[in-house]
This record gives C-alpha cells, structure tokens and sequence, in this order.
C-alpha cells in the first residue's frame, strides 16, 4: 500500500483513515501512538511514551503527550483516572464501558457495561443535575495477587468492592 510514497501496513492505512476522519493530519507520531495504544490497553503515559520512544528515538516525550491530547480530544482514545493511579489510556471508546482494578498491582481489565448507554446507573438524589455519564471501578485483587496472597490488604479473595467514582452532569438553571 502506497501513500505519500511511504509503504504503509494494512494496519497503518487503517489508522490513518481513523485519524482523518476526526480531523487530524496523519503524522508518524499519531501512528505510533496508535500503534502503542493498540498493543497496551490502559497504559500509563509514562509507558506509552517509552514504547514509542522505543520504535521512534526521535519522538520527544513532549510529542508523545501532545499526541495522547489530540486523540483524547477527538475520540479516539479514552483517558481513564482510577483514583490514586495515573492517568490511563486506551482504544477501546464510546462503549460505556468500565473497568476492574486490581488494589494491589494496578492491574486494570475491562468490564462491559451492563446497560450499555450512558448513565447506566441513577443516582439515588440527582440534586438537580442532568447525568450524562456514569464511570463504574470495581475495586478488588486480580487473580495473580490472590494466589500471591497478599498480607494487609483486608479483601477476601475473590471480593469486589463496588463503587461509582464519578458522575458528570450539568446541573439545570
Ligand atoms: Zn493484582
Ligand atoms: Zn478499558
Ligand atoms: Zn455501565
């Protein structure tokens, strides 16, 4: 496949159509991006920008965020923020869906929404805020850490603390 004179990948064509249709100019940057993002869901920054940098020496640390900016803001990442955890990045968007971290080694896996459609949970008292948006963590220990078992933290194996981190509305005039 040519463009441009450059010999791309069935995988990079597709891309570049992805990020052409939100707007952005295909550069090599967003394709490598893409291209760490799609091999490590729900990696932090600092994990992209090594994996990048490790296919890419050029690529300043500075472009590698300006980039995950850029896909954030036209949808084709999704930015998650597991309280007290780094900002986290993946592909998989626009599914409502939510996810299970691990409290002890930060492993994150995807849980679909069950519902589908955003909100996917009522707020018992909506204090007059519109709900658009209900973002679900499951709190527990993965598989892994409770076989390792892991001293002083006080849940039972194959618990899952529940709670919703956040909703977003607008609140009515
Ligand atoms: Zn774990
Ligand atoms: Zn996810
Ligand atoms: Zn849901």
């Amino acid at each position: 496949m040519q463009d441009n004179g450059v010999e791309w990948s069935l995988m990079e064509t597709t891309r570049a159509h992805q990020l052409r249709a939100v707007g952005l100019r295909v550069t090599r940057p967003r394709l490598s991006v893409l291209d760490v993002l799609a091999d490590r869901p729900h990696a932090d920054a600092d994990t992209i920008v090594t994996a990048a940098r490790a296919a890419h020496p050029s690529l300043s640390p500075q472009a590698v965020y300006g980039v995950l900016r850029a896909l954030v803001e036209r949808g084709l990442a999704r930015r998650i923020e597991p309280a007290g955890a780094p900002a986290l990045f993946e592909l998989r968007v626009a599914d409502n869906h939510h996810h299970l971290v691990c409290r002890s080694c930060g492993a994150v896996a995807d849980v679909d929404c069950a519902v589908g459609a955003a909100p996917c949970l009522d707020p018992s008292d909506t204090a007059g805020f519109v709900v658009d948006e209900a973002e679900v963590v499951f709190w527990g220990l993965c598989r892994d850490c409770q076989v390792a078992g892991s001293p002083g933290i006080a849940v039972p194996a194959g618990a899952v603390q529940f709670s919703a981190q956040e909703t977003r509305g607008g609140a009515i005039a």
